[in-house]
């Protein structure tokens, strides 16, 4: 059993507190874990932790669009059946991994809109905007002429993949985009395949970066086809190069069905952790 999160690749150091929430969403996980829970159930509890706190772009501290609306994004995906649930542009809701968990118990895989709000009706809500989200955005629209390094800066996306007793894998990922984002504009997070992928066959991959980059080549997609022939760093860093040269930078978990894992990034950092029965570690940054 094994369960791995990360909290958002990017250029700046990840602060004390945001590598502290990830030991809390570890501890969480990795208890359902022990308790017999399924992989799928330890992903979903180690990113309500994240989208809990207000220190990630998900959840409660997801990004607020351009017009000054919160719409978040994510998805999961199981490795058995390959079952998989998304939301995209989920308004009001303060878990949207809760959100794709429940879109996955439908005969559907996506939803968008009012669809989403329909069938995330039972979730807790989000708590109002507040002045200070307004002033930030305020002040990210004043920078815009250096809104791509921005993005960069912002990339803390959250994350999870996890292995369970009955050897089945399960991905997932929370986000609210990209820095003061246009409405209606999706990135990877939410698209199965490109930030998520599991399939017990190969194995289950979670991503965060450059959404536009890591959709063009259904990054998590790839590198799961990789783990055929490659070991799982050799595809990750495989694939993030690959992602680099089409001007994407990004970071990946990365987990097989026998527990080994990589943990990958070409961003200077990456807030990421692991723990299984016998360690756990936390830190800013992986191999790059
Ligand atoms: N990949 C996310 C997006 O493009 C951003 C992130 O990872 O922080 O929406």
């Amino acid at each position: 059993m094994i369960l791995i999160v990360h909290g958002g690749a990017g250029s700046k150091k990840p602060s004390g507190r945001n590598l502290r929430t990830l030991s809390v969403a570890l501890s969480a996980g990795f208890d359902v874990l022990k308790g017999g829970g399924s992989a799928l159930d330890a992903v979903e509890v180690a990113i309500v932790v994240m989208e809990d706190s207000g220190l990630f772009n998900a959840g409660l501290g997801g990004h607020l669009q351009f017009d000054g609306v919160k719409r978040l994004d994510a998805a999961v995906m199981e490795g058995k059946h390959l079952r998989a649930g998304s939301v995209i542009g989920l308004e009001g809701k303060k878990h949207p991994v809760r959100a794709a968990r429940l879109v996955m118990d439908t005969p559907h895989v996506m939803f968008t809109d009012r669809g989403a709000r329909m069938v995330a009706s039972v979730l807790e809500p989000l708590p109002d905007i507040s002045g200070k989200e307004i002033r930030k955005l305020s002040a990210i629209k004043r920078r815009h002429v250096e809104i791509l390094k921005l993005y960069e800066e912002h990339f803390s996306t959250v994350g999870a993949v996890a292995l369970d007793r009955y050897g089945d894998l399960a991905a997932g990922a929370s986000t609210g985009g990209v820095a003061a984002m246009l409405p209606g504009r999706v990135g990877d997070t939410p698209v199965i395949g490109a930030g998520v992928y599991a399939d017990n066959a190969s194995g289950a991959v979670s991503c965060t970066g450059n959404g536009e980059a890591i959709l063009r080549l259904s990054l998590a997609k790839e590198i799961c086809m990789n783990l055929k022939t490659k070991s799982l760093s050799r595809a990750s860093r495989h694939s993030l190069k690959r992602l680099l040269r089409i001007g994407g930078r990004a970071g990946v978990i990365v987990i097989n069905r026998q527990g080994r894992f990589s943990i990958a990034h070409s961003t200077p950092y990456m807030a990421s952790g692991y723990m299984n029965d016998k360690t756990s570690e936390v830190r800013p940054s992986f191999h790059r």
